[in-house]
């Protein structure tokens, strides 16, 4: 099987070259590193078990070429800073909208046939039930990443449609793990090891959001990949509980050992225009093919947070 995986030198993208490469896949990654680390996967590309192609998606004359003889392409390469969208309004557009349009028409043009789509939960809004279903709508993103990844999934559907596509589209909780790059977590440490006796936190600290560790989400796609073939399969990723900002921020504070830092709270709901206080996906539909998550949303920002202090501080 020969593995297309846009975004692969990023967060999740670099976990996901891992599982492929260990199971045998023969994998290429387009990745023009904006977000992305090459040193991630830089042993991949060493070996020879990786092809790497440092290019920008949002050419579509460099998109056509890495296509030739791919079977399915897990597109993960976005923008990934929702807050970006609060002062540069095209980011998404161009970064997720026309870079999904890119790939697929690439793929229609070399007669690829099978994308799997890294989506998110903020394309349900934020007056969705909760535990949110797949089957919930209308989905009214508040976001312009939210607005990209619903504009992603529509485009999807109309290769599907019309061009006899096949899809897996996943829409993610939060992910956070190992290489993580951006993020509450990231963000809480950088701020601690700058100041260890103050940590401001965005918002009032009550947000509260479904954690998904990324090896958890790995294994998700691939499962669901394998075990599900449908023209369009549409599953949520995520745990089946929440953590609050509150509890990030006590437990960062225990595990970096800055005990004595007084919490600010910029106050209000959330943490900036566009963010989602409270989420938190249905998974029934990813537990029904027999997945389970091996870390709750806690025991995730708990390992993330012992992982991303080894990482950033050494
Ligand atoms: P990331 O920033 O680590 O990965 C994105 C990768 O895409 C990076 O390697 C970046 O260099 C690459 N990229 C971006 N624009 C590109 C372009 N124009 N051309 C080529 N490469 C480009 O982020 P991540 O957290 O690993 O996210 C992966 C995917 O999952 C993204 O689509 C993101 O929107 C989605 N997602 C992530 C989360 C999360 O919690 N991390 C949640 C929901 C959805």
């Amino acid at each position: 099987m020969r593995a297309l995986v846009t975004g692969g030198a990023g967060f999740i993208g670099s976990h996901l070259v891992d599982r492929l490469v260990a199971r045998g896949d023969d994998v290429t990654v387009a990745d023009n590193l904006s977000s992305g680390v090459l040193d991630f996967i830089q042993g991949h590309i060493d070996s020879g078990a990786v092809t790497f192609h440092n290019i920008d998606l949002k050419d579509l004359d460099s998109v056509i070429p890495v296509m030739e003889g791919v079977d399915m392409v897990y597109h993960l390469a976005a923008n990934p800073d929702i807050r970006l969208g609060t002062r540069i309004t095209d980011t998404d557009l161009k970064e997720g909208t026309i870079v999904t349009y890119n790939v697929l028409e690439a793929m229609r043009l070399s007669g690829v046939g099978k994308i799997a789509f890294a989506s998110s939960s903020v394309v349900y809004g934020e007056d969705a039930p909760m535990p949110t279903p797949e089957n919930h709508g209308p989905c009214l993103p508040i976001s312009l990443y939210g607005a990209s990844k619903q504009a992603g999934e529509g485009l999807i559907g109309s290769w599907v449609g019309t061009f006899g596509l096949q899809a897996w589209i996943f829409r993610f909780a939060n992910i956070i793990g190992e290489r993580g790059t951006h993020g509450v977590i990231f963000d809480f440490i950088h701020k601690l090891r700058a100041d260890p006796n103050r940590l401001e936190v965005l918002g009032n600290g009550l947000q509260e959001k479904s954690y998904m560790e990324v090896g958890d989400c790995v294994d998700a796609i691939l499962l669901v990949v394998s075990k599900t073939d449908a023209p369009i399969n549409l599953y949520n990723l995520g745990s089946s509980d929440t953590c609050s900002v509150r509890n990030i921020a006590a437990i960062v504070i225990r595990e970096t050992g800055c005990t004595g830092a007084s919490i600010d709270y910029t106050g209000g709901d959330r943490g900036w225009a566009g963010d989602i206080p409270k989420a938190m996906l249905a998974i029934n539909r990813l537990q029904d093919l027999g997945f389970r998550v091996n870390y709750d949303s806690e025991e995730a920002v708990a390992h993330t947070t012992r992982v991303l202090i080894e990482e950033i501080m050494g």
